[in-house]
């Protein structure tokens, strides 16, 4: 990690002296020219370099003890802010923070419903805002829950705070016209596509769009982006059996075809428990050799769902080193990592109910509690209104949660890449 931080800020120095070499050069030239070494290498070239923090979880999802524990009957309001306090410190001031919302926000009271068919107050969403979420997927499979009022009404909250979204359209124009989501970051065009294997029976309605898992549209998407010259590829599939930890091949089958069509990261989700990740060398059909960042499954960030394996999720966080020549952009991923979280109900409080807890800052790896004020280390604990008790049955439940992933994904620090 040290040397990478060391390599990193060599390349950045020296990209920095080349760009106040250009800037003093333009005095001389109307445009920066590019002069080679001895060895062929560029001194002063047209080189551009990001280092973009990402992060990504699971599946956001309110099930009907979450409506319930969440409202305050005495101000007749809803508030999901409790859920994100501790997490909030891992998500602010990066430059991509994504999740799957799996719910619709209908708007109307009357819709509001958890299992089967999800609607959910729009004050979830202010508290995904607040926490640092930049971007939702929407095309998942309760998209179309609440019927054409749900697709358009979350699209309308989410316009309104501000938040980037992508899988779903109100309309078959507006797909047309923005079912390429680009980020523009640090002069880099990031390509992202979300796509879902079904609607669980429902039908899509009329003018809708719904994202669904195809070759077809596959192919066509990541096409497209790679004739804008799409410096990376993003696609979040929502897919696979629930509740099974290893892949299966109905989510395998899906990550290599979109590789081959030159994804360069894959957010997974749906299973709702945790699937193996890491970084692996693959050949698209454009005959790139690079590595890619593949999360087949993050699990549950927030839910109501208390099963083994289900209870908890993760913050998986990297950062993606861009860099182009002129000519290509070479991509590479650093401290490529996750956070383990665990939802703790709470509901013998009449406050901080299901409270999204980062495990490691309530026990060690071992399990072992650590000595806290709080029970939590983060300081935002401090905002929370006094201390989080957790009875022994939930810290056990937290300890088999951590204890479980390690098993399956490796231990929280870097992943070996
Ligand atoms: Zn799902």
């Amino acid at each position: 990690m040290i040397s990478n931080r060391i390599i990193l800020s060599k390349i950045l120095s020296s990209n920095l002296y080349s760009k106040a070499f250009c800037i003093f050069i333009i005095g001389f030239y109307s445009q920066c020219t590019i002069a080679k070494s001895d060895s062929g290498s560029n001194i002063f070239s047209s080189e551009k370099i990001a280092n973009i923090s990402m992060v990504a979880v699971g599946d956001i999802m309110v099930h009907d003890s979450q409506l319930k524990a969440n409202y305050s009957i005495k101000n007749r309001k809803y508030n999901f802010h409790q859920s994100f306090e501790l997490v909030s410190p891992y998500l602010q001031g990066n430059d991509f923070v994504f999740g799957n919302l799996e719910t619709t926000l209908p708007g109307n009271p009357e819709h509001y419903s958890g299992y089967p068919q999800f609607g959910a107050p729009a004050e979830l969403a202010y508290a995904l805002k607040d926490a640092g979420f930049q971007i939702l997927s929407t095309a998942n499979n309760h998209s179309v829950d609440k019927g054409t009022l749900g697709i358009r009404n979350t699209l309308d909250v989410l316009d309104q705070l501000n938040i980037k979204h992508l899988g779903t359209y109100r309309t078959q124009k507006e797909y047309e016209q923005n079912r390429n989501l680009i980020l523009d970051i640090e002069g880099f065009k990031i390509f992202f596509y979300n796509y879902t294997y079904g609607t669980n029976g429902l039908p899509i309605p009329d003018d809708t769009v719904v994202n669904l898992i195809s070759e077809e549209l596959i192919s066509t998407d990541l096409a497209f982006a790679k004739s804008q010259k799409a410096d990376a590829i993003i696609v979040a599939f929502h897919y696979g059996p629930e509740y099974v930890r290893i892949p299966a091949k109905d989510q395998t089958k899906w990550v290599d075809f979109a590789i081959r069509e030159g994804a360069d990261i894959i957010l997974g989700g749906h299973p709702h428990v945790l699937q193996t990740y890491g970084v692996e060398k693959r050949t698209d059909r454009y005959g790139e050799n690079r590595d890619r960042l593949i999360l087949y499954s993050m699990g549950n960030f927030l839910s109501g769902q208390r099963h083994l394996h289900t209870d908890g999720g993760a913050i998986f966080r990297w950062n993606l080193l861009l860099k182009n020549d002129g000519n290509r952009t070479f991509l590479e991923y650093q401290n490529v990592h996750y956070i383990p979280t665990w939802v703790f109900p709470n509901l013998k409080s009449d406050h901080n109910r299901f409270v999204i807890i980062p495990v490691l800052d309530y026990m060690n790896e071992n399990g072992k509690l650590l000595n806290l004020e709080y029970g939590i280390k983060t300081t935002s604990a401090n905002k929370l209104n006094g201390k989080l008790n957790l009875d022994k049955k939930s810290e056990q439940d937290m300890k088999t949660f951590l204890f479980n992933t390690m098993e399956l994904i490796g231990k929280p620090g870097l992943k070996s890449i």
